[in-house]
C-alpha cells in the first residue's frame, strides 16, 4: 500500500549538491508526510472504530489524507473548521474537493480551543490537528531508518537533514530516531510556538535545531519570493514542490546553508493536492502564471 522505500536522489541547485528524500513519492493518494503521519493508523487494525474526527484549516493536507483513511477502512470523517468561505463552498477547489469526494462531513466551529477529545468514545478516534500525535512516531521512525539505510548506501559524507515543519511532528521524531542533525523552520508560527509544540510531544528536548531567516514569513500568506523560487525548483531539478511550506522551508535552508557543514538531504514532504488551491489563490492575485 505504501510505496517505501522512497528514493533518495542526487541534485544540485544554485551549484550546491543536495540530496533530495522523494516523500512525495510515498502514496498516489496520500499528502506526503501525512502517510508517515498515520500509517500507524493505516496498517493497524482497529475493529471498533467506526469514525474519525478531527479539526484544522479548510485546506489541510492532513484532511485530505484522512478523507482517504477513512474511506479505506470504511470509516465515518467528521472534520471540524472555524469556517468555509461561500466562494469555497460554491466552487470547490484542492484539498477540500477531495475530501469531500472522500465523503468528508465538514462542519464550521468558532471555538478553536474546543477539546475535540470529548468527542472521544469507544468508536471514535480523534486525531489532532496536522496529525501532531505520537502515533506519528511509528511511521517517522520507518522514515529514519530508510535514510539511515539510504546514507550508508550511498557512503553520504557528514550528513545532515533539513525539511520545514508544520506542527514539527516530522522533525522532532526523525531527530529521535536519526544520528545526524535535523535542520528545521517554522512556517505556521514563531520558534517559540514550534518548540512549545514539541514540548507537548515529547519531554527528552533533544529538538532539531531551528533555522530562520532575514523576513519574517506568515503561514499560507502569498509571496513573490516564494513563486519564484517553487518556480526554479521546478525548472532546474526537475521537482515540484508545495507551495505552502517548502519555499519557506528553501527560502530560510537556503540563507543558512553556508554556514552548515556536511552534505544536506532536504526531505519532500509531498503536499501537492493542495497546491491546486495555492495556485488558484495565486492567480487570482497576479493573473494566469502557472
Ligand atoms: C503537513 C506538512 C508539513 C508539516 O509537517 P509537520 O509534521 O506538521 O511539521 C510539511 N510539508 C508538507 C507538504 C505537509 O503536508
Amino acid at each position: 500500500m505504501l510505496l517505501t522505500p522512497t528514493p533518495l536522489e542526487k541534485h544540485y541547485f544554485r551549484d550546491e549538491l543536495i540530496f533530495l528524500k522523494r516523500d512525495d513519492l510515498l502514496h498516489i493518494d496520500f499528502s506526503g508526510n501525512k502517510a508517515r503521519k498515520f500509517e500507524y493508523f493505516l496498517l493497524g487494525n482497529f475493529p471498533q472504530i467506526k469514525r474519525v474526527v478531527s479539526y484544522g484549516s479548510n485546506q489541510s493536507n492532513a484532511m485530505y489524507s484522512l478523507s482517504v483513511l477513512a474511506k479505506m477502512k470504511n470509516w465515518e470523517f467528521i472534520y471540524f473548521c472555524d469556517h468555509i468561505p461561500s466562494f469555497l463552498r460554491e466552487n470547490p477547489v484542492g484539498n477540500y474537493k477531495y475530501a469531500l469526494k472522500n465523503g468528508m462531513k465538514i462542519t464550521t466551529s468558532k471555538d478553536r480551543g474546543f477539546d475535540t477529545n470529548s468527542l472521544k468514545d469507544t468508536q471514535t478516534l480523534v486525531i489532532q490537528e496536522g496529525g501532531r500525535q505520537t502515533e506519528a512516531e511509528i511511521g517517522i521512525k520507518k522514515l529514519a531508518f530508510e535514510l539511515i539505510i539510504d546514507i550508508k548506501t550511498k557512503n553520504i559524507k557528514n550528513p545532515y537533514i533539513f525539511l520545514p515543519s508544520g506542527t514539527g511532528t516530522t522533525a522532532l521524531y526523525l531527530q529521535k530516531h536519526l544520528p545526524f542533525q535535523v535542520y528545521t523552520c517554522s512556517t505556521v508560527g514563531s520558534d517559540e510556538y514550534l518548540k512549545e509544540q514539541w514540548g507537548m510531544l515529547d519531554e527528552e528536548k533533544n529538538f532539531p535545531l531551528i533555522l530562520n531567516s532575514e523576513k519574517k514569513y506568515h503561514y499560507g500568506k502569498l509571496y513573490p519570493q516564494a513563486l519564484s523560487i517553487y518556480k526554479e525548483l521546478k525548472t532546474d531539478m526537475g521537482v515540484e514542490f508545495d507551495l505552502l511550506y517548502d519555499p519557506i522551508g528553501w527560502i530560510k535552508f537556503l540563507e543558512n546553508i553556508d554556514t552548515i557543514e556536511g552534505t544536506p538531504i532536504y526531505i519532500h514532504q509531498g503536499g501537492l493536492k493542495g497546491n491546486e488551491s495555492m495556485k488558484a489563490r495565486y492567480e487570482r492575485k497576479y493573473g494566469k502564471i502557472f
